[in-house]
């Protein structure tokens, strides 16, 4: 079993107060492993040890060069672990192995991206308006950073955080959810195996009210980045206030996908079925709220009825599943009881909303795919992130209507669209207010391109060249020569 303690310091340890915690398998509540269970007090610690790390000056200016062999060198142990990688994911979260290990993919093309990008800015020079002066700008590392992660991409969204912070030469604590820590703790193994010196990674295990708590409270940690719920980035937000650390979220979607009457049919259901039951919709950009237009609403809807009964659900270790278990009891009850106030709501329950039949799945958190027509835009169920394998579909009649509809939501992580109109395309892109906008697909991101979310989705901008710049503070450096 992976080595279930924390790592602080360069020194794997337990937690200071002894307790541990059972890590289960979704699927059927079995134990994966025993972890360590910290609290405020390990936190502390693996702040100060990240302090030392950090302002003794060693790491920040290590060359820049050698930052960048270390993160590739990371991206090469991870390639070797693919398999063991996502065998844990599946383990720890149900989802697919399949899923699981383009994750682990994905993961290693992070590193590779930041390690390439770590030496490439050398800063610029600016006109100085004084005779005899120079004047250049340069990023320096913000410091100690503080990194808290969600359950539903565990590895993934730590690596988002991790590669370009080490890139940009900063110190760091990862905190994984505390139901999902595997792989978390199997990237420090191999960030202790790639060599990187005691103090700048550390992880931390524990309950995000006090560990993660303890993170984004600390005076001694520069910047929190935060991936998880809406509620909890405010909580985050006011505690980072304390010393105005940097704050970076990225917090949940509510995502709409409209499909045009003059979309390509078949194209536009294959998608919106895979933009919601990947990973059983618990996806921050699942195209949950799916808006067809009137003249292709019955059709779609039937199709994409007939498709979502053929999804196969079951342990995400068997190569035929489509579709695992949501990651807990009680995750699962919060979407049943979403399920619940749809119905009361007046929505049609067009398919599934219970738990499958197969007693083998008995013991897993499993919720049908689940399908609701005749929504409007202010039920509940249309307007918060319910965070499971359901779709509500709403019918609309005019592009204005549509785009109206979909930026009216709190959120404002992702929205698609499927037409084959340019000029719409050119329009409705230019119209939505989201991070990211799909054109005719779904649900695609790569580590080149910017990812966050406008109003409530979250603050500031992870992957590409802003996710390093994050990680960053800027200096003018003004010389009287
Ligand atoms: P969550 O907010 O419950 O927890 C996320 C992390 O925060 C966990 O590590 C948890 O331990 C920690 N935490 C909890 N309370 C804390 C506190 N008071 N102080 C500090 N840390 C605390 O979220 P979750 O249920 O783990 O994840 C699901 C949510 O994450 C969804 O809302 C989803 O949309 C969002 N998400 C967003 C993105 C994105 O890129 N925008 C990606 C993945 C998930």
């Amino acid at each position: 079993m992976i080595n279930g303690t924390m790592y602080i310091d360069g020194k794997w340890t337990g937690s200071s107060c002894g307790a541990t915690r059972r890590i289960e398998n979704p699927f059927d509540g079995s134990e994966v492993a025993n972890v360590a269970e910290g609290g405020r007090e390990d936190a502390r610690e693996a702040i100060a040890a990240a302090r030392r790390a950090f302002d003794s000056g060693g790491w920040p200016q290590t060359p820049a060069v050698e930052r960048g062999r270390l993160l590739a060198r990371l991206a090469d142990l991870v390639e070797r672990e693919r398999e063991n990688l996502a065998r844990l994911e599946t383990l720890d979260t149900g989802k697919t192995l399949e899923e699981s290990r383009w994750d682990m993919d994905d993961v290693a093309g992070i590193f590779r991206y930041y390690a390439g990008m770590a030496d490439k800015d050398a800063g610029e020079i600016i006109a100085s308006p004084n005779p005899g002066t120079s004047s250049r700008v340069v990023r320096e590392p913000v410091g100690v950073c503080g990194q808290i992660s969600p359950w539903n991409y565990p590895l993934l969204q730590a690596s988002w955080k991790m590669a370009p912070a080490l890139a940009a030469g900063c110190t760091l604590i990862m905190k994984p959810s505390e139901i999902t820590p595997l792989t978390t703790l199997k990237i420090t193994e191999l960030a202790e195996e790639a060599g990187y010196p005691p103090g700048v990674v550390n992880t931390v295990l524990g309950p995000g009210p006090e560990v993660g708590a303890e993170l984004a409270e600390s005076a001694d940690v520069d910047l929190i980045s935060f991936t998880g719920g809406v509620a909890t980035g405010k909580t985050i937000m006011r505690a980072a206030a304390g010393n105005v650390k940097r704050v970076a979220l990225e917090l949940g979607g509510k995502n709409p996908n409209i499909v045009f009457a003059d979309a390509d049919f078949d194209v536009a259901v294959d998608h919106a079925l895979n933009a919601v039951f990947f990973h059983a919709g618990q996806i921050c950009s699942a195209g949950t709220r799916l808006m067809v237009q009137d003249a292709l609403h019955d059709r779609f809807v039937e199709a994409l009825a007939a498709r979502m009964k053929r999804i196969k659900v079951g342990n995400g270790l068997d190569a035929a599943t489509e579709m695992g278990p949501l990651i807990s009891a009680d995750h699962r009850a919060k979407v049943e009881r979403y399920i619940a106030i749809a119905r009361r709501e007046g929505a049609t329950l067009a398919l599934g909303g219970g738990r499958p039949e197969d007693p083998a799945l008995a013991n897993g958190h499993f919720v049908m795919p689940t399908l609701f027509t005749d929504c409007d835009s202010h039920m509940r169920i249309v307007r918060e992130e319910v965070f499971g394998p359901v779709i509500t579909v709403e019918r609309f009649v005019t592009e204005k209507e549509a785009v109206a509809r979909a930026n009216d939501t709190t959120y404002g992580l992702s929205a698609g669209f499927w037409t084959r109109d340019p000029d719409r395309m050119a329009r409705v892109s230019a119209a939505l207010r989201f991070g990211t906008v799909w054109v005719n697909d779904f649900n695609v991101y790569f580590v080149q391109a910017p990812w966050g979310g406008y109003r409530q989705s979250g603050l500031g901008r992870e992957l590409g060249r802003q996710g390093l710049e994050e990680y960053t503070e800027l200096k003018h450096i003004y010389h009287n020569h």
